[in-house]
Formats: structure tokens, C-alpha cells, sequence
């Protein structure tokens, strides 16, 4: 009876429907895509995509 299980919510990686993931922030991101990010090196030039999106989810901070 997981919520996560119940609502598709639109992944922030693929742009795709997906029922199961993780919740970042208020960002949701696909089982799929968390194992891609996880899997995939540091060199690997996917991993600047993966990067460049989950920087996306944080709101850059305000100093003031
Ligand atoms: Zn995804």
C-alpha cells in the first residue's frame, strides 16, 4: 500500500510517467534513472546529464 506504488509522477531525468521511484525535494526521479545515476561513472559524459539534472532540483541558495 505504497503511495509511491499508486501515483505516476513525471521523473525529472527521462520526462516519463513512472510509479516507482525516489523523492528528491519535491523533485520525483524514476527507479530506473536512480540506477542509471548510481551506475554510471563519474567520467562517463552521461553523468554530466544526470548531474546537470539533479542540480535542478536544488534551488540555488539566496546569501543575503
Ligand atoms: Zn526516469
Amino acid at each position: 500500500m505504497d503511495e509511491t506504488v499508486k501515483h505516476h509522477q513525471t521523473c525529472i531525468i527521462c520526462e516519463q510517467e513512472k510509479s516507482r521511484g525516489i523523492h528528491l525535494y519535491t523533485k520525483f526521479i524514476c527507479l530506473d534513472c536512480e540506477r542509471k545515476v548510481i551506475s554510471t561513472a563519474t567520467s562517463d559524459p552521461n553523468y554530466a546529464f544526470y548531474v546537470k539534472k539533479l542540480k535542478s532540483i536544488h534551488t540555488p541558495p539566496l546569501y543575503s
